[in-house]
């Protein structure tokens, strides 16, 4: 039993019929209509097809047959090229060609193959192998639709997909390539903490870690293995700190930072000295480092009972410097600002 209307929709099943000859014509909108297809449209020319085609390029609403049947011989432009030229046309490209066909002489329907026909039918018509062919190339055309709405949705949920995650990530306070808390997290809670830190008068550690000759070890290794080396990094110096008020975030680069609430300057030195001892332990190979055969970091530490008057980004300046002291000194190594 030939469908006689879509399954998804109630629009009906599209078919152009392009015959020079009416009785064939006839012939063939009578045999689909009594199949009950309802939209069946016959034209008498393959210059009055390209029409209704809306060839040479066919408006985007415009609604294109689900199927051609193509007589071969015809008196202005025979079927093979008229095949050959709907063809050509990227929005029609789809729609199955049937050719109807006297012809079964071996060079012809090659000729009607590589023009892309999909099927042909014999002249005279037979009923039932006509309709079968004709519920064959529908079905086939159905296929080819289901195919690319599978595909334009997958492209469609992908992309959907893509600014979700870059807005996420734009608004979050997670950096994207270590997925641990940023810079801007690190201030906020830095701030927060700080605040706290004046209330309660408890110490208020940063660490700052940077890691050793990291550019010769992108130099060496790839910038993708230096990505995955700060990946690692990050992971265990995350896993690391145990206080629930601990925040490790990525601060730039190749630096971490390490914010410790209630934690004094010999607490913070110790977990600094943890982190070193720790990266030293994951044993990634650094052939060029100046600091040993493996990736190691150096780190500054700083410690404050905030006061009115204090402003936190003195003491991140506290962290660098003794930062900067720990990479003078040979890097691999922790140092701390003097109390003050
Ligand atoms: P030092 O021991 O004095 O810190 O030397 P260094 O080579 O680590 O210092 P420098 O600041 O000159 O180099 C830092 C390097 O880190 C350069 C930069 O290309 C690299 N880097 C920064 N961010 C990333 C990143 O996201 N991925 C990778 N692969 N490399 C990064
Ligand atoms: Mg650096
Ligand atoms: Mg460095």
């Amino acid at each position: 039993m030939p469908h006689a209307t879509g399954s998804h929709t109630s629009e009906p099943i599209r078919i152009l019929i392009v015959d020079d000859a009416e009785e064939s014509r006839l012939l063939l909108q009578s045999i689909l209509t009594g199949a009950r297809y309802r939209g069946v449209q016959a034209v008498e020319s393959a210059r009055a097809a390209f029409k209704v085609l809306g060839m040479p390029q066919p408006a985007l609403n415009q609604p294109l047959p689900d199927l051609i049947l193509l007589d071969h011989v015809m008196s202005d432009i025979d079927g093979v090229e008229a095949c050959r030229r709907i063809k050509a046309v990227e929005a029609l490209r789809d729609i199955p060609i049937i050719m109807v066909t006297v012809a079964t002489e071996e060079r012809t329907l090659k000729q009607a193959f590589t023009a892309g026909v999909v099927d042909y039918i014999m002249k005279p018509i037979r009923k039932v192998e006509f309709l079968a062919r004709v519920s064959a190339g529908l079905h086939l055309k159905r296929e080819l639709d289901a195919r690319k709405a599978r595909e334009r949705e997958l492209v469609e949920v992908t992309q959907r997909l893509e600014a979700a995650n870059k807005m996420l990530l734009s608004r979050s306070a997670l950096d994207g390539l270590t997925v641990i808390p940023n810079r801007r997290r690190f201030d906020e809670v830095l701030e927060h903490e700080w605040k706290r830190a004046m209330r309660t008068g408890r110490s208020l550690s940063v660490v700052l870690i940077d890691v050793d000759d990291f550019k010769p070890y992108n130099d060496t290794y790839g910038h993708q293995a230096g990505d995955h080396c700060l990946k690692r990094v990050a992971e265990v110096l995350s896993r690391g700190v145990k206080r629930p008020g601990d925040l490790v975030a990525r601060y730039g680069g190749e630096e971490f930072a390490v914010v410790l609430p209630g934690t004094d300057v010999d607490g913070a030195s110790e977990m600094a000295e943890t982190f070193r001892e720790q990266i030293e332990a994951c044993a990634m190979p650094h052939a060029q480092s100046r600091a040993g055969r493996v990736v190691t970091i150096s780190a500054g530490v700083a410690a404050i009972v905030p006061a009115r008057g204090d402003k936190s980004a003195a003491l991140i300046e506290a962290a660098d410097r003794a930062l900067y002291q720990a990479k003078h000194e040979g890097r691999n190594r922790i140092r701390a600002a003097a109390r003050d």
